[in-house]
């Protein structure tokens, strides 16, 4: 018997190594990659500069304290706010920790506002998190059933509906702040209009609330832009980062912008391995490598091409219900529950994902190349051609 808790239903199959956009299995079959551990390996696997930048980090230091002075930590956060907008970070190591401390900010500036118990908007199809705050806000009962009582404080809307948004301004008095996901993961790829971000950003602003994006999968490059709240024009309050950040190397970051930045004392918050020296030189390179390879850039055009080429592959296929997305943030939607397809993918040699019951998601590394594209439409064409005929 397993000593693992069980809390993953696992594919039988265990990657020995990786190289590029492919893994390898024990046997040494090999696999396209093309969901990047949900998002996550940016730079892909076993990139040699990111593996000297940290095969060095690792000599030097692992880990201090941020009882003391963390230079990379300075150095990451200076990136992140010049490629932002945003003006101070803290640093923790996932992503339900940097939603943890936005959560932990709209509630303090509630107070500040005078609201004794102060709520948060939050979207249906959310996801944020498994910590109890997070699962709260989320918007799947799935996720939550079994662990009530649920942290209090949170009011749920429909997701890009900014009717219903406005509704809750005109008749609560205790709301503090919005939480969004500029596009949906978990949820299914659902992309939010540039008019709703746009609606809310208004919203907030005239009311005096905090908007807060949680960009822990559409962050970093992902839909083309550096983050995915700027294909609308507006500036956050507060923003959540982590899957990408450090290409595998578990980082999380909570951004935040103006009178938000400054509302965290000493005290108030804090992580013991939040921001160490080896998860900020991961960092560091995954955006230095972004930025000098162009990867946001290529991540838009790749992006379009695999939705093109699908749609171009898959015309007349009536089981398919949506193409969409932005960037290499893909969702393929049938007419009909689709999880058996993540099996025969990886009997096929190819690495994908399947949410909200029907839609196949794509997330590839951002280091993927035309010819690789290629081969993933190719066969993931296939491999959908053969489940809806069947
Ligand atoms: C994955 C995810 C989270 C949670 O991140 P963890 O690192 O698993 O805690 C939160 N929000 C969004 C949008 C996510 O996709």
């Amino acid at each position: 018997m397993s000593h693992l808790m069980n809390t993953y239903g696992r594919l039988p199959v265990a990657f020995a190594r990786g190289e590029g956009v492919w893994l390898f299995d024990e046997q040494g079959k090999r696999y396209l990659d093309a969901l990047a551990g949900i998002a996550v390996s940016t730079l892909g696997h076993g990139h040699p500069r990111l593996t000297r930048a940290l095969v060095e980090q690792i000599s030097r230091v692992i880990h201090t304290s941020n009882l003391y002075r963390i230079t990379q930590q300075e150095e990451l956060s200076d990136e992140l706010c010049r490629i932002s907008g945003m003006d101070a970070v803290f640093f923790c190591n996932s992503g339900c920790e940097a939603n943890e401390a936005a959560i932990k900010l709209a509630r303090l500036h509630g107070h500040a506002m005078g609201i004794e118990s102060p709520s948060i908007i939050v979207t249906e199809k959310s996801f944020h998190g498994r910590t109890l705050a997070t699962l709260s806000a989320t918007g799947n009962r799935k996720v939550q059933a079994g662990f009530e009582p649920l942290v209090q404080g949170f009011s749920r809307v429909p997701f890009n509906d900014l009717a219903a948004v406005e509704q809750v301004a005109q008749s609560r008095q205790d709301v503090a702040a919005v939480l969004v996901e500029p596009v949906q993961g978990e949820g299914g790829i659902n992309v939010a209009d540039d008019a709703y971000l746009q609606g809310l950003r208004r919203v907030c602003d005239e009311r005096g609330w905090l908007l807060m994006v949680d960009e822990v999968q559409c962050g970093l490059g992902r839909t083309g832009r550096w983050f995915a709240h700027q294909h609308a024009g507006i500036l956050p309050d507060v923003m959540a980062l982590a899957k990408g950040l450090g290409s595998g190397v578990p980082i999380g970051a909570c951004l935040a912008a103006g009178k938000a930045a400054k509302l965290f004392k000493p005290g108030n918050h804090g992580s013991t391995f939040g921001g160490n020296p080896l998860a900020c030189v991961a960092a560091l390179t995954t955006l230095k490598v972004m930025e000098e390879d162009g990867l946001v850039a290529a991540a838009a055009s790749l992006g379009a091409a695999i939705r093109e080429g699908l749609r171009r592959s898959l015309e007349g296929v009536t089981a398919v219900q949506s193409i969409r997305g932005d960037g290499l943030m893909i969702g393929i939607e049938l007419d009909r529950p689709c999880g058996e397809l993540i099996t025969q993918a990886l009997d096929a040699g190819l690495l994908i994902n399947v949410t909200a019951d029907r839609v196949i998601r794509l997330l590839p590394p951002l280091v993927f190349a035309e010819d690789e594209a290629q081969i993933l439409v190719e066969a993931l064409s296939r491999l959908i051609r053969e489940f809806v005929a069947a």
